[in-house]
């Protein structure tokens, strides 16, 4: 129930507000606020919000208590009424008397709701009125760049940041940068390769550290089959490629496809970081199988698992046991390990929000959670306990 309280609590800020004026205002009368107020605030320490919710509302019906409409209207739409929401700030706007600043901070709050409402062209219209009042600006540019992103226009993405750049001074290039890598992804896919290389290039100018370019020029380059140019853009330090490599080498793979297993090994090796990558060693280990033998493989596999507790690269290292072994049960026993832990990696989510947590099977630049973009990245293996 604690969560009553934080929702409750601008509320009961403004009807505190509200109850000191009116205690000001009749103070040759009476000796304190308003009672109200006090029984609204008891119910709340009570958890009782919906009777909370009742004693603020009679107190709303007074004229002058636009704050404590404000904050009932932000209210009903935390907890999910934005019905009610609506039609609180739709009756605020409507006040003839209602000061300016009030006015345009009811539209802001309207526009949340019809946002949460799922109502974007109305959200959109107020954000613009906003911005073109020069009120509340930076809140009502966040409200238009979350819709444009919603609506997957990355034009008009660029533009709002942009405007917010300069209007709160917060950097924004690395979120232009996945807007113009949005464009570039768009035109290949209908085609379009001036277009995609355009977009690339303002990726990279609106962030040169821009991991998710960065990964797009490598596999630019490995379509025109120029693995070196691939490798050298992996191993740049200033971005973040080589955690991400389980997304590159499949491709890598196919390029190196028709070359001696000597020259596919080197690039892999190029590649190791020293960071324990679960995607390289298991290319690495399928490489030596093929060029050395099951046992440089092993010893490969052996090697990091003596390093980092990794289900994935333990379950090909328990195949080559059972294909090493002519024992029956022996083998029997290595395949029932190999199968359950295969089935235990596979449930296990490929990616992680570093910003929220969230989980997931599939890279996503813009987290699902929490919307931040690039802050989702493959999680490192668990390191091992080196006294045990
Ligand atoms: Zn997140």
């Amino acid at each position: 129930m604690i969560e009553w309280l934080f929702f409750l609590l601008p509320l009961a800020a403004a009807s505190g507000w509200w109850a000191a004026k009116r205690s000001a205002e009749r103070a040759a009368k009476t000796s304190g606020p308003d009672p109200a107020y006090f029984h609204g605030l008891n119910y709340l320490l009570d958890e009782q919000p919906d009777k909370a919710i009742e004693v603020f509302l009679q107190l709303a019906d007074d004229g002058e208590t636009a704050e404590i409409q404000l904050a009932l209207g932000g209210l009903f739409r935390r907890r999910g009424e934005v019905d009610r929401a609506i039609r609180m700030h739709q009756g605020l706007i409507a006040q003839s008397r209602l000061a300016p600043s009030l006015r345009a901070l009811a539209l802001y709050e309207l526009g949340q709701d019809y946002l949460q409402a799922g109502l974007l062209d109305r959200a959109e219209a107020l954000f613009q009125e906003l911005v073109t009042l020069e009120a509340y600006s930076a809140r009502a540019l966040e409200g238009l760049l979350t819709i444009y992103q919603q609506e997957r226009e990355w034009e008009q993405c660029i533009a709002v940041a942009r405007k917010l750049q300069a209007c709160t001074g917060k950097p924004m290039g690395a979120e232009i940068a996945h807007y113009h890598c949005e464009l570039a992804e768009a035109a290949w896919r209908r085609g379009d390769e001036a277009a995609g290389e355009k977009a690339l290039a303002d990726a990279l100018s609106s962030d040169p550290h821009c991991t998710r370019a960065l990964l797009l020029q490598v596999h630019r380059s490995l379509k025109q089959h120029q693995p070196q140019t691939a490798l050298a853009l992996l191993r740049r330090e200033d971005a973040d490629a080589l955690g991400f490599l389980s997304e590159i080498l499949p491709a890598l793979a196919a390029c190196y496809g028709g070359r001696p297993a000597e020259e596919w090994i080197a690039a892999l090796r190029q590649l190791d970081d020293g960071s324990g990558n679960t995607a390289l060693r298991l290319y690495l280990g399928e490489a030596l199988k093929r060029a050395a033998g099951p046992e440089a493989a092993a010893d490969l596999l052996m090697a990091h698992l003596h390093r980092y507790a990794d289900l994935v690269v333990m379950e090909p290292l328990l195949r080559l046991a059972e294909q090493e072994t002519q024992e029956p049960r022996l083998r029997q026993y290595l395949r029932t390990l190999a199968r359950a832990i295969h089935h235990v990696q596979a449930q296990q989510p490929r990616y992680r929000c570093e910003h929220c947590g969230f989980q997931g099977h599939h890279l996503h630049w813009q987290c699902p959670g929490c919307r931040h973009w690039g802050s989702m990245r493959p999680p490192s293996p668990p390191k091992m306990d080196a006294s045990a």
